[in-house]
């Protein structure tokens, strides 16, 4: 026998899916305060999210519209099934309080502003009272109790109080970066837990909530939908992808899609298990998204997913692409008091507070000495190396020029303050070259730390962004060789390599095919090793035989360039001039990823002086 389902079950199956966890409740409840304009929004929660208590002071609703605020579809906020491609407004279902007093005991008080006394309703699972007159402040508080204490099945899913109360806070923390201009009180068992005042940017929000101080701001576009960034240096990273935060329409949202263009915007700057911490908000016309796809509205679906992708992309790599975090060294405010632990393994930029009050040599005349400039143009040959001439002008200081100890090379001291930022140099090029570490680092100071440069990595960045600048302008120096170099691969991988001739050429790698099993390359970029080449051949080969009719050369474009790199770049072990290392940080300066080789790891370690201080007991 087939019978339409009483109101109480259908109210309880909804519930399921509006609020399968406390979480969802608190950001129902969060969604209608800010619907109802709050600007204040206290948030009590304790039994892991079974009880919750919301205050808010937005417009509040009068004696009539509380038992209309408990029925299901019954809504404020639209009307029409059009209006749903233009929401201004996070609720529309009109579902969330049904669901919520189906499956918990409820109190609503409520005042209007212009209204002088407010009214209450109570509701136990499903069954409201009447509304009653009552004191109150403007606003809405809404009280519930006893979540799912009548549905003992769902209460069996709930996690333990702990993870509840994680989810919760991570509702709290999305509901705030969504909005800035709200400020947020959270107390949790009856002590505060969050307090975050109102802020007027995006980027002072992501600051308080995402606890990194060090966060930097990028915005993109693409064919209208636009997105606005807070992300985190490639040098403070955490272990998951938990801490990309994703919004759209100022709904956050999951989405996959969204995730892989943030992470790919870091490629070649994080390693393997490196995540960025980001805040992305994506904004487009209404009609060109269906935020409607999911009960809990946490996922959406974009007209053109390939768009949002892109445009979300761009935001976060503009910004990477300029390496923001070394001009935030080089503005750091010296009195700056360091924040968090030293990072020993990567650069600790935000830990480097340069010379504190105590610092000992604060003479200025000896600093000048101690961190004196080098100002001859080394020589980029003698690497083997024919990158375009340094974009700055280096004049030859006339200065007093003092011998370096066990270099052939004179120092010149430099006439402005080291601590200056000197706009034609770059950063590489300020630094002081101490010598040569182990035949692998190169040891260098600046005014406030000490650092070590891995000279492959160093150099095999160097050469990756050579080769991917010539990829993108075509622009490269070739070098032909008197015989071809020649090479085996299966027949079928000569066939494909040999498709992507005219692609190869654009690199500056000339290849034809001297048989049915053999490539000759005929010419290549000067800067290139033979046996890299090859490498660089194979790797596509491989490639191209698995993938098939899905490969693609320009998305691998950037794994060819870093193996042609890898091969083509002086080694660990092999000894350096003080003109070669200098040469080499000043090659740096061209590209501003430098502090990262291909693969992600840190081309360099910094040890602030305000370390070795401590570490020696100077300063505590
Ligand atoms: P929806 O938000 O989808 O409209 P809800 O069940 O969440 O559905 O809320 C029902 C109605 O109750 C809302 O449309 C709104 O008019 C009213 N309401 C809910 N919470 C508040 C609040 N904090 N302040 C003012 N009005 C509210
Ligand atoms: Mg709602």
């Amino acid at each position: 026998m087939i019978e339409i389902l009483s109101p109480e079950v259908v109210d309880q199956i909804a519930a399921g899916e509006v609020v399968e966890r406390p979480a969802h409740l608190v950001k129902e409840l969060v969604e209608n305060s800010i619907d109802a304009g709050a600007t204040q929004i206290e948030v009590e929660f304790d039994q892991g999210g079974r009880q919750v208590k919301i205050i808010d002071d937005g417009a509040g609703m009068g004696p009539s519209e509380l038992p209309l605020a408990l029925a299901r579809h019954a809504t404020s906020k639209i009307k029409l099934s059009s209006d749903l491609w233009d929401l201004h407004s996070f609720g529309f279902r009109g579902e969330a309080l049904a669901s919520i007093s189906a499956v918990s005991k409820v109190q609503i008080r409520s005042r209007q502003k212009n209204s002088k006394t407010a009214s209450r309703i109570l509701s136990e699972f499903g069954q409201a009272s009447a509304v009653e007159s009552i004191g109150g402040e403007p606003g809405t508080t809404i009280l519930v109790e006893d979540l799912f204490a009548n549905v003992p099945a769902r209460l069996k899913f709930l996690k333990s109080e702990a993870a509840e109360s994680t989810q919760i806070k991570n509702v709290l923390r999305a509901m705030a970066l969504a909005h800035p201009q709200v400020t947020f009180r959270v107390r949790h068992k009856n002590k505060l837990l969050f307090f975050w005042p109102a802020m007027s940017t995006h980027l002072q929000r992501a600051k308080q909530i995402l606890e990194v101080d060090e966060l930097f701001w990028g915005e993109g576009e693409c064919n209208g939908i636009k997105t606005k960034a807070a992300m985190s240096s490639p040098n403070r990273t955490v272990k998951n992808s938990r801490q990309i935060w994703l919004f759209a329409q100022n709904r956050w949202i999951q989405d996959r899609s969204l995730q892989a263009a943030v992470i790919d915007a870091y490629r070649s700057l994080l390693m393997h298990g490196e995540f960025p911490v980001a805040a992305i908000w994506v904004s487009c016309d209404p009609e060109d998204i269906d935020v409607n796809i999911h009960p809990t509205k946490s996922q959406v679906k974009f007209l053109h997913p390939s768009d949002a992708f892109r445009s979300v992309n761009r935001a976060i790599r503009h910004t990477l692409e300029t390496a923001p975090w070394l001009d935030a060294v080089l503005a750091a405010d010296p009195q700056r008091i360091s924040s968090s632990s030293v990072s020993e393994s990567k650069v600790a930029y935000k830990t480097a507070p340069g010379p504190t009050t105590n610092f000992k040599f604060s003479d200025s005349e000896f600093q000048r000495t101690q961190y004196s400039q080098k100002s001859m143009m080394g020589t980029l040959q003698e690497l083997g190396l024919k990158a375009s001439p340094p974009k700055y002008e280096v004049t030859p200081s006339p200065s007093v020029e003092i011998a370096s100890a066990g270099s052939e090379e004179n120092f010149a001291l430099n006439e402005s303050s080291p601590f200056e930022v000197n706009e034609k140099k770059g950063y590489w090029s300020q630094l002081q070259v101490i010598g040569q570490a182990n035949l692998t680092y190169i040891v260098a100071q600046t005014d406030r730390a000490i650092l070590f440069v891995d000279q492959h990595a160093a150099h095999e960045r160097v050469m990756y962004e050579t080769l991917m600048r010539a990829w993108n302008s075509g622009n490269i120096e070739v070098q032909d060789y008197l015989l071809p170099l020649t090479f085996d691969l299966e027949p079928e991988e000569v066939e494909s390599v040999i498709k992507l001739q005219p692609d190869f050429e654009k690199l500056g790698v000339y290849i034809d095919e001297m048989g049915p099993q053999t490539i000759g390359v005929r010419a290549a970029p000067a800067v290139i090793k033979e046996k890299s080449i090859q490498a660089a051949i194979e790797l596509v080969a491989t490639e191209m035989v698995e993938k098939g009719g899905s490969f693609a050369l320009e998305k691998s474009i950037s794994d060819i360039c870093a193996t042609l790199a890898c091969h083509s770049v002086i080694r660990a072990g092999q000894a350096l001039s003080v003109t070669e290392m200098t040469s080499l940080l000043k090659q740096m300066d061209e590209f501003p990823l430098s502090s990262f080789c291909p693969h992600g790891r840190p081309v360099y370690v910094e040890y602030p002086f305000s370390k070795l201080e401590r570490d020696f007991g100077r300063i505590v």
